[in-house]
C-alpha cells in the first residue's frame, strides 16, 4: 500500500509494507462510547485502509481511499464523522453519497451503529421512498444524512434538506456514480456545500472524469491507496465451467442441485435477464428473488430481507443492484453471464468468501467469450479452474445427500416417538430397504426440467483490453445504450 498525492499532482509515495503493523482502534484517540460500539460491532483491530484514513479525517484533511471491497471503506469514514461531529448540534454536519438505495440503507446502519452511544444519528435518503415520510425522520434532526445523488439533489431543492453548516461530505463508490450517470448531480450537490467543508472521496478505480472532480472540488487532497498483492478475494475458489448460451439455465440447476449452496448470489448481465432467471428459477422450485434498478424499494427491501433471514436462498441481481452489499454467508456465487471486467468479477466474487469464510464462485462462459475470460483474468491476475458441466447423475446425488442430511438430523434433533409403532409396523411387512428408499425419494427434490423460456444475451466478445474509463464509450457501441438505462 502507499500514500501519496493525486496521481499526476504529487508524485511522491510512501510504501508501507502489508502487514507491517496492526493498528488496535485505541491508538487514534477516540471516545469512549465509538471504541465500546466498535467492540459490540465485534471489530477489533483496523484494517489497512481504516489505519491510514481515519487519522487523516481526524485531522480534517481531505483525501481520495482506494481500497477493494469489502475492506471496510464505510468505517473507515464513519468513524472520523461520528468522533468529529457535534452531537448536540441539530444541524447536518456530514453528507454521505452513495450510487444506490441499497448502499445508503447499509452505510446508514452501519454509522448508526458506530454512533450509537454518542447521540450521533444517521438517515439514509433515496429516490422509491416516500418522500413526505422522508421529511418526517428529517423533523428528528439527523445529523448525518446518507443519500443517492438524485433524492439528495431533490431535497436540497426543495429546502428540505440544508447544507449551511456542513462540515463534511464523503462520495462513496464514485468511480459506480460516474457509470450510473450521476457526476453532474454530484457537482450540483458540492456545490451547495459550504466551500470550506471536508471532503472524501472512495473510488475503486480513478478515470480521468473523477480525477478532475478531485481537482476542482477537493483542497490538495492525499491518495490513500491500499494495493493487496491479490485482487481478487483469497477465499473463494474460482471456477468456470463453458456452456452455450441455450444451455445456461439447465446447467445452473444442475450446479445448484449437485453443490446445494446454503445462500448463493446469481449474476445476470441486464434487468430482463434478472426478471427471467428469478421467475424461471422459482417455477424449478427454488426459493429465489431477483433484485435490480426499476423494481420498486420496497420490493427490493423485502427481497433483500428474505435472503438475509434464509427464507429465500438465490438472489438474482444485476452488478448495480449487488454492488457493495455487505451480506454474510454467501456460499455461492454463480455468474450466469460473464461480468463486463475485472473490476466488476471482484466486486461480484467479493460477495462471497467474506469474514475468512471459504467461498466459491463460477463464472459461466459461452464458447464465444473464452477471450474475454482471459481479459478477466490477466486483470485479476488469477486463473480460473475449468470444471465440467455436472451431469444428472450429479445433480441427482446432490439433492440426495440433502434428503439424507435431512432425515439424519430429524433422527438426531427431533422427538419421533409417535411414529414408532407405525415405523415398525412397515418394517415387519415391507423390506427394509425398499421402504427407505421410498422415504427418501419423497425427501428428495428431483432435478426439476420444467420448461422455462430466456430471452439470450448476446456474448461479451473480446476484442481488446479496454480500460474502464473508456468502458462506457464501449458499452455504448456495443449495445446502444448506457450503462445506466441497462440496469
Ligand atoms: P467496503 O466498503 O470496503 O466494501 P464495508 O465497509 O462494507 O467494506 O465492510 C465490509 C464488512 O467488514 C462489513 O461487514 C463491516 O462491518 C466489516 N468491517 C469493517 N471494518 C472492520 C474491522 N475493522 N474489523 C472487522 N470487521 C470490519
Ligand atoms: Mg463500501
Amino acid at each position: 500500500m502507499y500514500v501519496g498525492g493525486l496521481p499526476g499532482k504529487v508524485m511522491n509515495f510512501r510504501f508501507i509494507k502489508e502487514g507491517e503493523k496492526v493498528a488496535t482502534f485505541n491508538e487514534f484517540n477516540l471516545s469512549e462510547g465509538i471504541l465500546k460500539a466498535l467492540s459490540l460491532m465485534g471489530f477489533e483491530e483496523a484494517t489497512p485502509i481504516q489505519e491510514l484514513a481515519i487519522p487523516a479525517a481526524l485531522a480534517g484533511k481531505d483525501f481520495i481511499g482506494q481500497a477493494h471491497t469489502g475492506t471496510g471503506k464505510t468505517a473507515a469514514f464513519g468513524i472520523p464523522l461520528v468522533q468529529r461531529l457535534q452531537a448536540d448540534s441539530k444541524e447536518i454536519q456530514a453528507l454521505v453519497v452513495t450510487p444506490t438505495r441499497e448502499l445508503a440503507v447499509q452505510v446508514a446502519e452501519e454509522l448508526n451503529k458506530i454512533g450509537q452511544f454518542m447521540g450521533i444519528h444517521t438517515l439514509p435518503v433515496y429516490g422509491g421512498q416516500d418522500i413526505g415520510r422522508q421529511i418526517k425522520a428529517l423533523a428528528k434532526k439527523p445529523q448525518i444524512i446518507v443519500g443517492t445523488p438524485g433524492r439528495l439533489l431533490d431535497h436540497l431543492r426543495r429546502r428540505t434538506i440544508r447544507l449551511d453548516v456542513l462540515q463534511t461530505v464523503v462520495l462513496d463508490e464514485a468511480d459506480e456514480m460516474l457509470n450510473m450517470g450521476f457526476i453532474e448531480d454530484i457537482e450540483a450537490i458540492l456545490q451547495l456545500t459550504p466551500p470550506e467543508r471536508q471532503t472524501l472521496l472512495f473510488s475503486a478505480t480513478m478515470p480521468p472524469p473523477i480525477q478532475k472532480l478531485a481537482q476542482r472540488f477537493m483542497k490538495t487532497p492525499q491518495l490513500i491507496s491500499i494495493r493487496a498483492k491479490e485482487v481478487t478475494v483469497p477465499n473463494t475458489e474460482q471456477f468456470h465451467l463453458v456452456v452455450e448460451e441455450r444451455q445456461k439455465f439447465d446447467v445452473l440447476c444442475r450446479l445448484l442441485d449437485s453443490q446445494s449452496p446454503e445462500l448463493a448470489i446469481v449474476f445476470g448481465r441486464t434487468k430482463r435477464r434478472v426478471d427471467e432467471l428469478s421467475e424461471a428459477l422459482s417455477k424449478r422450485g427454488y426459493a429465489a428473488e431477483g433484485i435490480h434498478g426499476d423494481m420498486t424499494q420496497a420490493r427490493r427491501d423485502a427481497a433483500m430481507r428474505r435472503f438475509k433471514e434464509g427464507v429465500v436462498d438465490i438472489l438474482v441481481a444485476t452488478d448495480v443492484a449487488a454492488r457493495g452489499l455487505d451480506i454474510g454467508n454467501v456460499t455461492h456465487v454463480y455468474n450466469f453471464d460473464i461480468p463486463q471486467d475485472p473490476e466488476s468479477y471482484v466486486h461480484r466474487i467479493g460477495r462471497t468468501g467474506r469474514a475468512g469464510k471459504s467461498g466459491i464462485a463460477v463464472t459461466f462462459v459461452t464458447p464465444r467469450e473464452i477471450g474475454h475470460l482471459r481479459v478477466i483474468e490477466r486483470g485479476t491476475k488469477h486463473k480460473t479452474m475449468k470444471m465440467a458441466i455436472p451431469t444428472m447423475k450429479e445433480a441427482l446425488e446432490g439433492q440426495q445427500r440433502q434428503a439424507v442430511d435431512k432425515l439424519i438430523k430429524t433422527m438426531e434433533t427431533e422427538d419421533t416417538t409417535y411414529y414408532q409403532s407405525l415405523a415398525a409396523e412397515l418394517l415387519s411387512e415391507y423390506e427394509p430397504t425398499l421402504l427407505l428408499a421410498s422415504a427418501l425419494k419423497l425427501l428428495t427434490k428431483e432435478p426439476d426440467t420444467t420448461p422455462v423460456k430466456l430471452t439470450e444475451e448476446a456474448p461479451l466478445v473480446a476484442k481488446r483490453n479496454f480500460s474502464s474509463s473508456r468502458r462506457s464509450a464501449y458499452n455504448q457501441r456495443r449495445f446502444g445504450r448506457s450503462r445506466r438505462s441497462k440496469r
